[in-house]
């Protein structure tokens, strides 16, 4: 059959066998659901739960420092996609990864998925309290040490004059962060403009973008973003949402304290809580272990932050959110993100899963269930904020982020 099938309809033919096998699998009611109807986020009132959530939580200084930008390139954006994330004959395992995240995003089959996502996030931002902002990510390609751009290994790329006019065209909803590769000739430049032009962090993906915090490369970099008091969030541990150069030796946590060392504020982003890496001693250790090591070192405490986005996906070790949420002395060094849209890919997140782990009471199940299909933002704000062990929430102050990043 395959030779019958030129490259555009064997693409199509995957894409349908792809979203028949989900919907089949939505169907039967044991399953968990699978797709994202992308309903309506208008159309859902105000849980009890969710109205507990915002207490003792000003709005006006909520900011969900991590969100991504999915599009396809198909406006005058300037994103680009590799051919690992659009050909399912090639990459088959990304294409399907990429179709779950274009659904968690909801950009559609109109053939305008910019523009969809964008109307899809704003349509989720309009129905949060007044106030509330995303904070947006730009995805810079890949360099090499010579400091040109790796064209054939970037994965993904959004510029920064991208994110940066979304958070002008709606600046009472977002905010954005640039993402500047530390070894371009004119990353100093870059950096000074980016801050100039109201960026409130530098976005870094070490494995996937081919960066090495350790790296003397770096240094000018450092210098520079301490000088502007920029904070640079950076993937620490394994990443599972994008492939490329993947040099996974590169998001080892330690490689950060680098940066700090020059005075840089870090964010690990998601606290390392997936993967291991090597120790000062040579031995492999949970990734989130050396993260915690370092909260815990007073030397980096003006300048080592975590934040708690995906924390709560499926392939997370729960002992890391029971850790993070009884750890209550890091609580003023981390900081809400939710990683939007993974938040919108149903099987990633199960709030039954909590409950049966005794970290959520279970009559929050039935609220949740329905933000998760309606509101990603608010399921996973919701969620953080129910989640208890031994007593102990995450902290007010981890969910208003706005003075963190306003230095
Ligand atoms: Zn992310």
């Amino acid at each position: 059959m395959t030779e019958l099938l030129t490259n555009q309809s064997r693409r199509n033919f995957l894409k349908l066998s792809a979203t028949g096998l989900l919907m089949h699998s939505r169907s039967v009611s044991a399953f968990p659901k699978i797709i994202n109807e992308c309903l309506d986020p208008r159309l859902i009132s105000t849980s009890k739960l969710e109205e507990n959530a915002w207490q003792g939580i000003n709005p006006e200084n909520w900011w969900d420092c991590h969100a991504h930008i999915v599009g396809s390139g198909d406006s005058d954006s300037g994103i680009t996609l590799s051919s690992d994330l659009s050909d399912p004959l090639l990459h088959p395992i990304q294409y399907i990864q990429h179709l779950a995240y274009e659904n968690a995003a909801c950009t559609g089959n109109s053939g305008e998925q910019d523009i969809a996502f964008v109307s899809r996030l704003m349509a989720l931002m309009e129905v949060m309290p007044k106030g509330a902002k995303a904070m947006l990510y730009a995805f810079d390609k890949v360099h090499g040490a010579n400091g040109d751009a790796d064209h054939i290994n970037t994965a993904f790329f959004v510029p920064n004059e991208y994110a940066q006019s979304l958070a002008q065209r709606y600046p009472e909803r977002l905010e954005w962060v640039a993402s500047i590769h530390p070894y371009r000739k004119d990353c100093v430049a870059k950096l000074e403009k980016a801050v100039e032009q109201g960026a409130k962090a530098i976005k870094w993906l070490p494995s996937v973008m081919g960066i090495d915090p350790s790296s003397p490369l770096c240094k000018d970099f450092y210098r520079t973003a301490a000088k502007l008091n920029i904070p640079i969030i950076s993937h620490g541990g394994e990443e599972k949402a994008l492939h490329g150069a993947n040099q996974a030796i590169y998001s080892n946590p330690l490689r950060l304290r680098h940066a700090m060392d020059e005075g840089v504020r870090v964010v690990v982003a998601h606290c390392a809580s997936i993967g291991n890496d090597i120790n000062d001693q040579g031995k492999q250790v949970r990734s989130f272990d050396l993260f915690s090591a370092m909260m815990e070192d007073k030397q980096w405490q003006q300048h080592l932050y975590g934040d708690i986005s995906a924390i709560v996906l499926r392939n997370r070790e729960i002992e890391v959110v029971k850790t993070l949420l009884t750890q209550t002395a890091w609580h003023n060094r981390l900081l809400y993100g939710s990683d939007y849209p993974l938040t919108g890919v149903l099987p990633l997140i199960s709030a039954k899963s909590f409950v049966d782990s005794g970290l959520l009471e279970t009559n929050a199940i039935e609220p949740l269930m329905t933000l998760q299909s309606h509101h990603p933002f608010r399921f996973d704000f919701v969620l953080k904020r129910s989640l208890k062990w031994q007593g102990q929430s995450f902290a007010n102050s981890i969910f208003e982020t706005k003075a963190f990043f306003n230095r």
